[in-house]
């Protein structure tokens, strides 16, 4: 079996081909994204592996399919980059990865409320600089604080799970209410609850119509004058122009943020001897207090050895007509 993979980085090549000692399909790594541009890259393979940055629309399943291809395996959990009409129009079928470490991301959530309370980046930075003043360093004792986590599903239970280690009072918000996060000692709140009370928010619900923008301006209001605010969600759960204000005034003490709402084209490359021209994201990188990583998160040896297994199994399985249906989308 002929298999293409877009958007296929030096870690993905490594994974991926030690999977495939497994399977032996006959995988062309592809280093561009998948685009109206690129699609004919594609032609002559049932199989397409695409990735977040790859653009699968109407126009370019159209043309997969005209090419021969009847499987799209995402090598992501998320899927809102897909035009699933489309793909059921044209007889494609659509297969992902729905949960590869909810450690890689926790983890890093937590990784991240660390550097910004104690700033560990900003004094990596001194020290390098030879200078060991500890002014405007100064950080809080986590524990005894109020922690809200919205969105207590696989990710959120984990980081529920750490969080706990600290000694903290621990908040939920969600639409089901988790059971292992309850025995933990979560207690579910309202949204406004929790902005009342929490020192520290951190996302981990999907975005969707309901949540984007759940963070705005009316939101930001109702918070905690200097709460930290972690997101490893999704970029569109926050409206980051209310979030700019929020910051100028200080309402927000400090941001942690893994994904940005126009993360795309620009999250995922090396643009260092480029002009960024999104000045809204230029902006926020002028605050002292705020933490900005490029969609990293999910990026552990355990997550990738799982992407790459789950695959490559899932094309497997649609090869023998065995698919599960939590895999398709
Ligand atoms: P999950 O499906 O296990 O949990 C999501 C939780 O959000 C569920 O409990 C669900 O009930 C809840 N939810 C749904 N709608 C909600 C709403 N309107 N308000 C509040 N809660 C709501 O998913 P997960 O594996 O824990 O992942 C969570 C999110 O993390 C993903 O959707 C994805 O956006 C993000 N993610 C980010 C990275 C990264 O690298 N930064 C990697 C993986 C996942």
């Amino acid at each position: 079996m002929k298999v293409a993979i877009f958007s296929s980085q030096s870690f993905d090549r490594k994974y991926l081909t030690q999977a495939n000692q497994e399977y032996g399909y006959d995988i062309h790594f592809y280093k561009t994204n998948l685009t109206r541009q690129t699609v004919n890259l594609a032609n002559g393979f049932p199989v397409v592996s695409c990735f977040v940055t790859d653009e699968l629309d109407a126009q370019v399943i159209e043309t997969l399919c005209q090419q021969g291809t009847k499987l799209i395996a995402l090598r992501s959990a998320g899927f809102n980059h897909v035009d699933l009409t489309a793909a059921r129009h044209y007889g494609l079928t659509v297969t992902r990865v729905p949960a590869y470490s909810p450690y890689a991301v926790a983890e890093f959530a937590v990784g991240l409320i660390l550097s910004l309370n104690r700033k560990i980046h900003r004094a990596y930075a001194r020290v390098r600089d030879h200078n060991f003043s500890l002014e405007g360093l100064l950080g809080f004792d986590i524990h005894g604080k109020t922690v809200g986590i919205i969105g207590t599903g696989m990710i959120g239970q984990v980081f529920c799970q750490i969080m706990q280690g600290f000694g903290v009072n621990l908040l939920g918000y969600d639409v089901a209410e988790n059971a292992e996060c309850l025995k933990l000692g979560l207690v579910y709140t309202s949204l406004a609850e929790m902005y009342a009370h929490a020192d520290i928010i951190s996302l981990h619900c999907p975005l969707t119509p309901d949540t984007y923008h759940l963070i705005n301006a009316e939101a930001l209001g109702k918070m905690k004058p200097e709460v930290m605010l972690i997101n490893t969600g999704r970029g569109g759960l926050v409206d980051t122009q209310a979030l700019i204000a929020a910051m100028k005034t200080g309402r927000i003490g400090a941001l942690g943020m893994d994904v940005y709402e126009e993360e795309e084209g620009m999250f995922f490359h090396d643009l260092s001897a480029s002009i960024i021209q999104d000045d809204i994201f230029s902006r926020l990188q002028t605050f002292p207090n705020v933490l900005i990583t490029g969609h990293q998160a999910f990026f552990t040896q355990e997550a990738l050895t799982h992407i790459a297994s789950t695959t490559l199994k899932n094309i497997q399985q649609f090869e023998q007509g065995t698919l599960s249906e939590t895999l398709v989308i």
